[in-house]
């Protein structure tokens, strides 16, 4: 392998695209090739693994339609980018291009194929861009927390979804396994927290608002002390009081349970 060409048996070269640096030589390697006749060469390698860095402090971290995940500290939020979305028109017009194109039976045209697999390649696109995206943050927050606490949200793919909530579930569904993952290399404590009832309590004293708030209510207000705080960001910082105290799920702590020494933003 030199010269940025892959040497295949029986002296074959072929010119590759790397996605990332090979660490070191690799010990073997399989070829693919996807539904849309793209090639991927897949390494084996053998790598010391060498224990993440030491890191401090805490994360809580929610995830929504809007922006991605919002987590305690607004600097690691993710905002969702939608690369969906951003090529929708894209993508539509070469919907209605491969629809218009169908035959009902009988053998497909060139241009039907031609568009349908347009959209396939978009899709594609879009998958691989969140996937990278969903990578870069998880990266980041794992390298500058050693307790995250995640909400156990999981997406449902409904037939019935419309497109953008198409994405932005499957932004989710990206970032959560990525943090997961990332996370448990690196030994950090990572705590999912069911999400029943985090929007819904105080993040200061614990109190639960009586009724839930409606999606587009974008403000909790704590009816018993007054705490104001963006309702994602409230519900990230629940998610964290219940991770610190040892537990899963909101109902398990008391709101006298929850009045623990807390010095400045980080409980003990
Ligand atoms: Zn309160």
């Amino acid at each position: 392998m030199n010269d940025g060409r892959l040497v295949l048996a029986k002296g074959v070269r072929i010119p590759v695209v790397w996605s990332r640096e090979l660490p070191p030589e690799p010990t073997s390697v399989r070829i693919t090739q996807d539904s849309l006749g793209h090639w991927y060469a897949s390494f084996v390698v053998h790598r010391t693994v060498e224990p993440a860095a030491m890191a401090e402090g805490s994360i809580g971290i929610d995830w929504g339609v809007r922006t991605t995940a919002t987590t305690t500290d607004p600097a690691f939020d993710l905002p969702h980018r939608g690369h969906r979305a951003r090529c929708a028109s894209e993508l539509a017009r070469a919907q209605r291009k491969s629809s218009r194109r169908h035959r009902k039976g009988g053998p497909q045209s060139r241009g039907y194929q031609r568009a349908a697999r347009m959209v396939a390649k978009l899709h594609k696109k879009a998958a691989r861009q969140t996937q990278h995206d969903a990578r870069m943050w998880a990266k980041s927050v794992v390298d500058n927390h050693d307790v995250i606490a995640v909400e156990d949200f999981t997406p449902k793919f409904l037939a019935k979804s419309t497109m953008a909530r198409k994405a932005a579930d499957a932004e989710i569904g990206a970032a959560k396994r990525e943090i997961i993952e990332r996370g448990e290399r690196a030994g950090r404590m990572v705590v999912l927290v069911r999400p029943a009832h985090t929007t819904m309590t105080c993040s200061s004293c614990f109190a639960r608002a009586k009724q839930r708030l409606e999606l587009a209510e974008r403000v909790f207000r704590c009816h018993a002390c007054g705490f104001t705080e963006g309702r994602d960001r409230n519900a990230a910082r629940v998610i964290l009081a219940v991770a610190e105290r040892g537990h899963t799920r909101v109902e398990d702590v008391s709101q006298s349970g929850h009045r623990l020494p807390v010095v400045g933003s980080v409980a003990v």
